[in-house]
């Protein structure tokens, strides 16, 4: 198969769009057989109910190409599982799991011109969905629904190395005691955008929301968990009912425990301890993680002793493993590497 002539290095992240997409529908109680289609567009009626009221669900995941040569994708079983709790939240019908990870493949499949190779950072990002289709205007859920997965390539996350970023403990919450925090839902997103174009506009690249009861524990970010490092080597990572359970994170702490033999503590973490920590990142599927160098509380600066110049010691030992598994050459746990035959 011939690649698409594509430069892989310098797409960024945006939407570029590729050849295949997969479509199934919901209507009368049942899900049709779906399939693909090479139609990137959707017509929709103008009181669909994910116009009127966001009853929308989402995952991502990504494709890659391994150095053996092999198109894998990475424990697509946890975001359809996440999907299902994500669209039982919304009263939405469930997208049977194997289903799930069977669209996720033939998209891959089909789309494997678009599969950057090995080496070149880049990867396939994908973006399963499901949305209430029918006319909705009485508060109610819809009867009908779409469930689809789209793939579009995208750029190396970071191009010059993981650079440590700065970030700010924003005023505004994220996600209520009780509310939607924890499922993947695009109404979540949609309200997390007026706080971090107000943390753009002060020069930060990230907010660290707290918990909206006590503005006393760190939830996360936007779209990213955290994870600290303490001064004597323990994984420490934030544990609440309205965070989003990122399956890098899982993943991590599962790294972290049984091969790097690191004690973790998957707890409540208050920011008052935070400045005591050696090493912070945020973890999710874009950048695997993230380092933060610094944050920022209403003008005081938390400087972690990592520095600004490149990741921390620890957070790059759990990078390098969780990648290596990633990319084949760690082995990885049962199951956790989907290959795309
Ligand atoms: C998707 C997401 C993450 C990261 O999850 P991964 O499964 O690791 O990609 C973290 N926080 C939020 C709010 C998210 O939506």
């Amino acid at each position: 198969m011939e690649k698409k002539n594509l430069d892989w290095a310098n797409i960024g992240f945006g939407y570029h769009q590729t050849d295949w997409r997969y479509v199934s529908n919901y209507k009368d109680g049942a899900w049709d057989e779906g399939g693909l289609t090479q139609d990137a567009n959707i017509v929709l009626n103008e009181c669909a109910g994910v116009l009127q009221y966001a009853q929308t669900v989402f995952e991502g995941l990504k494709a890659y190409t391994t150095e053996d040569g092999r198109i894998v994708t990475f424990r697509p079983d946890l975001n359809a599982e996440r999907m299902e709790a994500s669209a039982k939240r919304l009263e939405m019908p469930v997208f049977p799991k194997d289903r799930f990870v069977e669209a996720v493949a033939q998209v891959v499949k089909a789309n494997a011109a678009y599969v950057p190779p090995y080496g070149s950072g880049a990867t396939l990002y994908i973006r399963p969905y499901m949305f209430g289709s029918n006319p909705v205007i009485g508060v109610k859920p819809a009867t009908e629904y779409q469930f689809r997965v789209f793939a579009t390539p995208v750029g190396p996350y970071f191009k010059e190395g993981a650079k440590p970023i700065v970030i700010k403990v924003s005023d505004f919450d994220r996600a209520a005691p009780h509310g939607t925090g924890h499922i993947k839902a695009g109404l979540n997103y949609a309200m997390s955008l007026h706080a971090i174009v107000t943390a753009h506009a002060e020069g930060f690249e990230e907010n660290m929301y707290l918990d909206p009861a006590t503005r006393t524990k760190v939830e996360e970010t936007g779209g990213a968990n955290f994870i600290f490092i303490t001064k004597d080597n323990k994984l420490v990572t934030p544990k609440s009912d309205s965070i989003l359970p990122s399956i890098t994170r899982r993943s991590i702490v599962y790294v972290a425990k049984e091969y790097l033999g690191m004690e973790v503590e998957e707890r409540e973490v208050y920011f008052d301890e935070v400045k005591d920590f050696a090493e912070c990142g945020l973890c999710g599927t874009a950048a695997v993680i993230s380092p933060v160098g610094k944050i920022n509380d209403h003008g005081k600066e938390i400087c972690f002793p990592s520095g600004m110049e490149a990741m921390g010691p620890i957070t790059q030992k759990l990078y390098d493993t969780l990648t290596g598994i990633q990319m084949g050459h760690i082995k990885a746990p049962e199951g956790w590497i989907k290959v795309i035959e």
